[in-house]
């Protein structure tokens, strides 16, 4: 079935504004004491979660909360 062009100009602003490696905050969130084990452990993590490096470059909420997470991983040890 051929495409109309009308199909096919949604497509192609579905794919321009659509990035494959973008995770959600509630993925970023549910996995950010991984990702933030690796790094108190001296893991290269922004290779193991680039996800979760990416979306935490670009999120500020994520940023902030992750940087409380790591104080407190580091407070406590
Ligand atoms: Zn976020």
């Amino acid at each position: 079935m051929p495409l109309d062009p009308s199909t096919l100009s949604r497509l192609a602003r579905a794919l321009a504004t659509t990035q494959p490696d973008e995770i959600a905050c509630d993925e970023c969130f549910a996995r950010m004491d991984a990702f933030a084990d690796l790094l108190l452990s001296g893991k290269p993590a922004e290779e193991l979660l680039p996800k979760i490096h990416a979306h935490l470059q670009r999120c500020p909420d994520c940023k902030e909360e992750f940087e409380s997470l790591l104080a407190m991983l580091r407070a406590t040890g």
